[in-house]
């Protein structure tokens, strides 16, 4: 039912579903006419047929048979019947005929509803039949029974009789058929007349609804049709229905908007195209002036006028360019005319107002042109200053130092400088620009005779290099032994760069470099770096079973030599004693100098301490021999320390460590001897390292104190002041001698901040003691360096607030030692400050004479060596007096150091000198013993005092 409805709407919403549906009815309403009208003649046939057919035979059976039974009622007829067989059977069929007759006439009664009348007669016929042949059937004999005779009439008037009655009726019945026969006829015509009617005004009404569905949309279509075609796109669209019209027109509205979308775009383009254009006119930086066959302008821009410097509108489309150039003077004339004269070619303009203005024409195809003129001011300026450029490219191009050939994508010359042809001593004249990378490099080659590589070989060479474009670096080795450094390098955008540099004289430095890299400058020994070299590959060499020895060797005082006769002569000595040392050792042997006065010499294949010592005698012995240098005769040591590889290390540290292990105890056994590495050694010089590390902190932890001992004053018979003496308190090594440690605190630096320190406090001290005492600092000559003593003195001193006069400075020989003119300095400069300076441990220097003429001291402090022997019979009493009578001469005060005994006391007394200090006196204490001393030995008290335990 659904898909019945679905198909139905389907057909409904469509002219083809309209169509169906009218053939539909009208094939239904011409086949219900059809069938009715066919049925009708049936019907009427029938009743025709029954008519003529049964109701006339049966008229004539009845009557023939009604004859028969009128005719037998003669005797005649009797006799015949009953003698005539033959007569017998004839009437016996007819009798039989008319019995099947008169039952049909029954059957077809019940059949077709036969009058009731007739088939009561016909019944009546036939029971009087059946009676006449029942009694004619009795009858056997004529004339014996007329009885029988009698019966058999009467059945025969009774058959007739009905025979009759059923001839009538059935006639009536026939009539009646034909009538009702007409009827249907007459009904059927009416029925069909109606029927085609309904018919033709239905297949109208179908046309009608047809029409009225295809054709006005049909015609709308068609005149909307007529309108698009005729370009009338805006009027509206007849709106169709839901069928083919309906989607027809729907298309053709698509249609219509489609193309009405499809021009508006084009012409929006269109439209945007020329704002564009003119835009682009506008806002040109050109000025451009179109002009038709006729010398008419047809475009142009406001950039244009101004060019042209004509007033707006002047170049109005219209207007010509002959008239313009005859109603303009000047700058405006002159342009319009360079307008029509300019060719294809560019021309270009200079204005009154200094501008420059280029114009270019160019032909169009209708036969007019097109002239754009630029402002190419800027163009020019940049031009000049790119000639300038250039000009100054060009120079720098012919002064640079390297030789340069530019080669351009196709691979031909086209720069070469002045120094490429200086440096392989060409012309200039034979460079040519387009010459080829080969044909230059030929040239140059067979110019310059490189004999390596073979010239041919190195073109192709660095053509290939060329080539693939990559940066390469070569040396090129002229026949004339320059070098020269070639290096390829391609150029952006194609083309390749080639520069050459006279690298000879960097090749010499580089060489020289490389040799001073790795070699001693002042003694053309191997350096530390290459010493390294060397024992690394000995050591690679300890797998074949080669052993070898290290010495390490510093040479001794050879600090005196520098400094008493010059750095110059300290220089030939080292010359001198490194070649000593080459013509000790094999040429297997290396010899290095590793810095200052130390040497190292590996000894190749030396695992042997006999071989060993042989030679490091002989070095001592060697080296120890005066040297004659420039007119001086000086003398040195040497000190060596020996280690085995691999037994006593297999690394260059640890070689290099060992040896100079053994070089430390050689020196601290006395110096000018050797000695081999022993594992002890190293364990000494830990403990070394160790009080190094301690030193380092103890300043930090306040583990110094400053402990003092009275100097007394002979004259004055009371102590005149007192040395200040460093001590470490350690923790665990309990209270440390400044002879333990002071050399160490000045290897390692700790003297400066130490010293300042004991500057500071001993200054801080001092202030606490009566009036006039002084205090006397030791100081060490590393503060000397740098002269940080001056500023060290100053600040103790600001501190403190102590008079200058009150602190005395004790410095030793070593100080004098040093730098002479810069030790001189800073003493003159601590002299400025108003404090003393006296000389300690005077006599036991060797030139200790030659430093009191060098810097007037205030004291003298003659060594305790002396003092200790002055009552014994030695000559240490006349050096005393001597030293005494020095001082008095050279108004310094003198001091003797380390009284111990009365003896001694009275002694130095009597010798006249100033002051004494020793054990007699007191022992150094902490400054709270200051005041006891000071009372003790104070005039009048302790005068025959005793040495103080
Ligand atoms: P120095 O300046 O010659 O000091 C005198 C040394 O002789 C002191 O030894 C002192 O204790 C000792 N002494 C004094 N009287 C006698 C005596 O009658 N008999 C004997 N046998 N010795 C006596 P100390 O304190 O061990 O100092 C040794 C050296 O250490 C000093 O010799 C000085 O050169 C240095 N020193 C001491 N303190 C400092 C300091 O603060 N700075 C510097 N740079 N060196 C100092
Ligand atoms: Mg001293
Ligand atoms: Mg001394």
């Amino acid at each position: 039912m659904e898909a019945f409805g679905t198909i139905t709407g389907k057909l409904l919403g469509t002219i083809r579903g309209w169509i169906v549906i009218a053939f539909l009815i009208m094939s239904a309403i011409t086949g219900a006419l059809g069938l009715s009208a066919a049925s009708s003649i049936r019907r009427t046939d029938e009743l025709v047929s029954q008519t003529f057919d049964r109701s006339l035979m049966s008229i004539n059976y009845a009557r023939a048979a009604a004859t028969d039974f009128a005719g037998m009622r003669t005797a005649e007829a009797r006799r015949w019947m009953v003698t005539d067989p033959a007569a017998r059977t004839v009437l016996d069929e007819r009798l039989v005929g008319l019995q099947r007759l008169l039952a049909e006439d029954l059957e077809i009664a019940v059949e077709r509803a036969q009058s009731e009348r007739a088939t009561r007669a016909a019944q009546a016929a036939e029971q009087a039949v059946a009676a006449w042949t029942e009694a004619r059937a009795r009858i056997t004999d004529l004339g014996r029974d007329e009885a029988a005779y009698a019966d058999l009439d009467r059945h025969a008037a009774v058959a007739e009789e009905n025979f009759d009655l059923f001839i009538n009726y059935t006639a009536g019945d026939g009539f009646i058929y034909r009538q009702q026969a007409r009827a249907i006829v007459a009904r059927e015509t009416r029925f069909n007349l109606l029927g085609t009617l309904i018919a033709v005004l239905l297949s109208g009404t179908v046309a009608f609804c047809l029409a009225r569905r295809i054709m006005n949309p049909l015609a709308d279509a068609s005149r909307a049709a007529t309108r698009i075609a005729g370009g009338d796109l805006s009027g509206t669209m007849p709106a169709g229905g839901g069928d083919e019209v309906g989607t027809l027109l729907a298309a053709m509205g698509t249609m219509r908007d489609n193309i009405r979308h499809a021009m508006e775009k084009e012409v929006a383009q269109r439209i945007s195209a020329e704002d564009q254009l003119a835009d682009a006119l506008e806002t040109s930086r050109e000025g451009i002036v179109v002009v038709d066959e006729a010398g008419r302008i047809t475009l142009t821009n406001s950039q244009a006028e101004d060019y042209l410097g004509l007033s707006s509108g002047t170049l109005a489309p219209g207007s010509t360019i002959a008239r313009l150039a005859e109603g303009h003077g000047g700058d405006s004339g002159t342009l319009a005319q360079a307008l029509l004269s300019a060719t294809d070619e560019r021309s270009e303009l200079r204005l009154a107002d200094g501008r420059w203005l280029r114009i270019s024409r160019s032909d169009t195809r209708t036969g007019g042109f097109i002239a754009v003129c630029s402002d190419i001011t800027l163009l020019k300026i940049q031009e000049a200053t790119l000639q300038s450029t250039n000009l100054r490219l060009d120079t720098a191009l012919d002064n640079m130092s390297q030789g340069l050939c530019l080669f351009d994508s196709t691979g031909r010359l086209t720069v070469v400088n002045r120094r490429y042809c200086e440096i392989f001593g060409l012309a200039s004249a034979q460079l040519p620009f387009g010459l080829t990378y080969h044909e230059v490099a030929s040239l140059s080659a067979a110019r310059c005779d490189y004999p390596e590589p073979a010239p041919d070989a190195f073109v192709r060479a660095q053509a290939e290099t060329a080539s693939g474009g990559t940066v390469d670096a070569d040396f090129l080795h002229l026949g004339d032994g320059r070098v020269v450094a070639v290096s390829h390098k391609a150029v952006r955008g194609g083309g390749l760069v080639a520069t050459y540099e006279d690298v000879t004289e960097r090749r010499e430095a580089d060489a020289r470099i490389a040799f001073m890299a790795r070699h001693d400058v002042l003694t053309g020994l191997p350096n530390r770096a290459m010493f390294g070299e060397r024992i690394e590959e000995a050591v690679a060499h300890l797998g074949a079973g080669s052993p070898f020895s290290v010495l390490c060797l510093d040479l001794d005082r050879f600090k005196e030599v520098n400094d008493t006769l010059g750095h110059p002569v300290g220089d030939a000595l080292l010359r001198a004693v490194a070649d000593r040392l080459r013509a000790c050792v094999r040429d297997v042997d290396t010899v290095a100098r590793l810095g200052g006065d130390e040497f190292a010499i590996i000894l190749s294949e030396t695992g042997r301490p006999q071989e060993a010592a042989v030679l490091a005698r002989r070095i001592v012995e060697v080296v120890s021999a005066p040297y004659e240098i420039d007119g001086h005769r000086a003398s040195v040591g040497v000190s060596i320390g020996v280690c085995f590889a691999p037994g006593d290390g297999t690394t260059c540290d640890k070689l290099l460590k060992n040896a100079d292990v053994a070089l430390y105890r050689a020196k601290a056994d006395g110096r000018g001897t050797w000695r081999f590495f022993e594992a002890e050694m190293d364990i000494s010089l830990q403990a070394r390292r160790a009080l190094e590390l301690d030193l380092r902190e103890a300043l930090a932890r306040e583990e110094f104190e400053l402990h003092y001992q009275p100097i007394y004053d002979f004259r004055a018979r009371r102590v005149g002041g007192f040395e200040a003496l460093v001590r470490w308190r350690h923790p665990m090594r309990g209270l440390v001698p400044p002879g333990d440690f002071i050399a160490v605190a000045e290897e390692i630096g700790l003297i400066v901040p130490l010293g300042a320190w004991c500057l500071t406090t001993a200054c801080t001290e001092a202030m606490r003691w009566p009036d006039g005492i002084k205090v006397a600092v030791n100081v060490s000559a590393v503060q000397f360096r740098d002269e940080v003593i001056v500023e060290a003195v100053r600040q103790a001193l600001s501190a403190s607030r102590l008079p200058p006069g009150r602190l005395e400075l004790e410095i030793t020989e070593s100080v004098l030692l040093k730098d002479n003119l810069a030790t001189l300095a800073t003493l003159y400069a601590l002299r400025r400050l108003g404090v003393r300076i006296a000389m300690d441990d005077f006599g036991t220097g060797y030139s200790s004479l030659s430093y009191l003429r060098s810097f007037p001291f205030d004291k003298i402090k003659i060594d305790q060596s002396f003092v200790r022997d002055i009552t014994n019979k030695t000559d240490s009493g006349l050096i005393v007096r001597a030293v005494i009578g020095l001082g008095l001469s050279l108004g310094m005060r003198t001091t003797a150091e380390g009284i111990e005994t009365e003896a001694q006391f009275e002694r130095l007394r009597s010798e006249g000198c100033d002051e004494g200090q020793g054990y007699y006196f007191a022992r150094p204490s902490p400054a709270s013993e200051v005041p006891k001393a000071i009372e003790r030995w104070s005039r009048g008290t302790g005068e025959t005092g005793r040495a103080v335990a």
